[in-house]
């Protein structure tokens, strides 16, 4: 469910023309719905238990207008670097509601959020244990763990998304687990407080949850008997969204899921939702520069290209492609959409159906709310797109459009070139 609909044959955001927004701004651009990304938390909430921790995973789209929009509501983050957490501080989520993930932890990144006072950290290494530990220690400080265990759980989506196999860099392996915990209980400067869990991204089956979920249950169970005190449990993200016709699970079968397997643990639950919040809450509009026929098929080069969106290029990502104008009795043509970078991964779409199109017509590329702005680069002297947040009639320009001077400040002559 969103917010982005025809009205009068023009594609509106909530009651924003997107025409009139890119008439504004310029394209291509990131427009993000406030009503959109408000139903998906509360939604997302309302499916979980009372008191659980909604920790919304910052990495899938970081605008500071997102992040405020969302703790506005009360949500926590999931955070996977320095620079998320100063980023959710800046957004108004507290330190209180943030628990830190992520494999390569440094020192300082440690430090920084031992400083700020974050829920918990969710460990995933012996060393990072120890480092931990130290850093803690040299504060006079304890930092509150959770260990995130690979379950060895497939996740059955894609090979780039899937984090939960034995093989995946992510988690401390499953048979290590309760030896860690064991290790863990020994660091003076180190406070377990629960388990943690992330098998994976747009996972689109209830299965891999509840087997993951399931054994995270009995492990909980086991380290109760060790002498552990497990008070909260962390479920990861990863819930999918439909980018096509097929329609994932929705909150309530997942909070079922949630509530059946680790329900009755008597343990705060956490969930980090990222792609579910903001994925259908985000569109990127950009325009056709040319329509081009080749010997084999025909091109619709657009002005947005991979280094806007990348997850076509990096997941075989599929995007539903839409005009912003509908014209009545447009004759529908097969295309392959392409941006105009120099990589023939820069396609957003092959062999696409669509309504015919011309030069300087607009186009929406949907549910690009989530994996889309944050991957953003500027390959090939491409300035970072702009990013707009509508909310009923009014929108905003959240981030200006980069300017090539920009980037160009942004670097130093070695003395021997000046
Ligand atoms: C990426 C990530 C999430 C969010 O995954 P979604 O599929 O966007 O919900 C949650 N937790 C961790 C540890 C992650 O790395």
């Amino acid at each position: 469910m969103n917010h982005f609909d025809y009205r009068n044959g023009v594609l509106h955001a909530e009651d924003a023309p997107i025409a009139e927004i890119a008439a504004a701004v310029g394209t291509p651009f990131y427009c993000y719905s406030t009503a959109t990304l408000e139903r998906h938390y509360r939604v997302f909430e309302a499916a979980m238990p009372k008191g659980s921790l909604i920790a919304y995973a910052v990495k899938a789209n970081g605008s500071l207008a997102v992040i405020r929009t969302l703790a506005r509501l009360g949500a926590g983050a999931d955070i996977v670097s320095e620079g998320e957490l100063k980023r959710v501080l800046a957004g108004g989520i507290p330190a209180a509601k943030v628990v830190f993930s992520g494999v390569g932890k440094r020192r300082s990144e440690m430090a920084t959020a031992l400083d700020a006072g974050i829920y918990q950290f969710n460990v995933e290494s012996e060393p990072e244990l120890d480092v931990l530990n130290e850093v803690a220690a040299s504060k006079g400080m304890k930092a509150a763990i959770a260990l995130r265990i690979n379950p060895d759980v497939d996740a059955k989506t894609h090979a780039k998304i899937s984090t939960g196999k034995a093989e995946n860099k992510f988690g401390i392996g499953w048979n290590r687990a309760k030896a860690a915990y064991a290790y863990a209980a020994k660091l003076p400067a180190l406070k377990i407080v629960g388990v943690d869990v992330h098998i994976g991204s747009q996972i689109t089956d209830l299965a891999p949850f509840r087997e993951a979920f399931l054994k995270v249950a009995q492990l909980v169970q086991d380290l109760r008997a060790a002498g552990h005190e497990i008070s909260r449990v962390d479920l990861g993200g990863g819930l999918g969204v439909p980018y096509d016709s097929r329609t994932p699970p929705d909150p309530a079968s997942y909070g079922a899921v949630v509530r059946e397997a680790v329900g009755a643990l008597d343990a705060q639950l956490i969930m980090e939702p990222g792609r579910l919040i903001t994925a259908n809450a985000g569109v990127l509009v950009a325009e056709v520069i040319y329509v081009k026929k080749g010997d084999e098929k025909e091109f619709i080069i657009l002005d947005a290209g991979m280094n806007d969106l990348i997850r076509p290029a990096m997941y075989d990502a599929f995007h539903d492609i839409v005009p912003v104008r509908v014209r009545a009795g447009a004759q529908r043509r097969v295309y392959d959409v392409v941006g105009p970078v120099c990589e023939s991964a820069d396609l957003f779409a092959r062999d696409r159906e669509l309504p015919q199109l011309s030069a300087g017509d607009l186009v929406a590329i949907l549910t690009a709310g989530a994996y889309g702005a944050v991957q953003g680069s500027s390959y090939n002297a491409r300035p970072l797109a702009p990013e707009v947040l509508v909310k009923g009639r009014q929108f905003a320009v959240t981030r200006p459009r980069q300017s090539v001077e920009d980037t160009i400040a942004l670097e130093r002559w070695p003395d021997w070139l000046r």
